[in-house]
């Protein structure tokens, strides 16, 4: 495990916390033959690599990553072996669980429970399906409990979305947080040094992110601005898609969306049917300023006071001034 701290990209500090961990994290261990006794079965694959569904003491969700070859192999076990690190401190009903991680390169992937049910993506996106004011209020008060304790540990999320929340019998799960630490390394993110922005994905970043996106070739090396506060904005963009059953800014290019909310501006709340206060609550959480926008306990109390039902515009809230306002 030595290395020359001259050499070592993530510094010397972080290579000696990696070395004691690296001790700490054998009990996770997972090694890739024993996964691989029994048949993998594909289930996806997104941006960052394959997911399979296999036998561990049950049935597990493995997230096999695409390390990318021309990133130094060292590096990407440390910045690996942080988040593992991180993510065998979730414990909680509304995150998926997680059971331990392949380290061997180049096999790098993580094993979780596997979720049933279908993701809030599919729910809504491909089986089309409307929920109820009273639904979308419980999924989105579950989405806050699992993103408030992710915060209260610490951990931003950097992916939130609805591809990566579950929906069974009444229970959501989140996924995937924290992995885009690591996925950042991985290949199938690299295109001619720029970070790739996937369909579907602009939507849920924040304007402080998009505009760093904006800043151009530097931005792939260095880290883009995600904090608590941007998984609220991401978390405000989940909250239009159960309220609305489409995306924002739906069917718009890219140039435009990031134009739009790099100025501070929001898509049209018209087709939404709820009360002013169920779009007051989008509007917090897609506040331009960071700082003006909620934390999940505030999310939590004021939905506790929302209005189950929804019911139809009132004549004295002028919806459009709301909907093209800029912060
Ligand atoms: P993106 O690359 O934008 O994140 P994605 O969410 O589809 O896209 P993955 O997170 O790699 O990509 O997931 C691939 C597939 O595996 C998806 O269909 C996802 O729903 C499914 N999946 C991921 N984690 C689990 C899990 N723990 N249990 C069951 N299915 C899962």
């Amino acid at each position: 495990d030595s290395v020359d701290s001259q050499e070592d990209p993530l510094g010397q500090h972080t290579w000696k916390r990696v070395c004691s961990l690296s001790v700490a994290l054998k009990e996770w261990d997972i090694p890739y033959e024993e996964l691989t006794k029994e048949m993998l079965e594909p289930i996806g694959t997104g941006r960052f690599g394959t997911v399979y569904k296999g036998q561990w003491h049950g049935d597990v969700a493995i997230k096999m990553l695409n390390m990318d070859p021309n990133t130094d192999n060292a590096a990407q076990l440390s910045a690996f072996k942080l988040e593992v690190a991180m993510l065998r401190k979730t414990r909680h009903e509304n995150l998926v669980l997680f059971m331990g991680a392949c380290m061997k390169p180049p096999h790098l992937g993580i094993v979780t429970s596997l979720c049933r049910g279908s993701s809030l993506y599919t729910l809504l996106h491909v089986r089309k399906e409307k929920f109820a004011m009273s639904k979308s209020i419980i999924i989105a008060q579950q989405v806050s409990q699992g993103m408030g304790y992710l915060h209260a540990k610490g951990i931003v999320h950097k992916d939130l979305k609805t591809k990566n929340i579950f929906f069974d019998k009444d229970k959501v799960v989140i996924t995937d947080f924290g992995l885009f630490n690591v996925t950042k390394l991985c290949h199938a993110n690299r295109h001619a040094d720029r970070l790739q922005i996937p369909p579907g994905w602009l939507c849920y970043l924040s304007p402080e992110i998009i505009k760093s996106l904006l800043a151009g070739a530097a931005y792939a090396s260095t880290e883009l601005p995600f904090s608590q506060l941007s998984d609220v904005y991401a978390f405000g963009t989940v909250w239009y898609e159960l309220l609305n059953g489409n995306w924002p800014f739906e069917r718009q290019p890219p140039e435009s969306i990031i134009w739009q909310v790099g100025h501070g501006l929001k898509p049209s709340f018209g087709s939404i049917k709820g009360s002013k206060e169920v779009k007051d609550m989008l509007l917090m959480c897609w506040s331009y300023n960071p700082e003006d926008r909620p934390g999940f306990s505030q999310l939590l109390r004021y939905m506790e006071r929302l209005p189950k039902k929804p019911f139809t515009r009132s004549p004295s809230h002028p919806i459009h001034l709301l909907s093209r306002s800029a912060d």
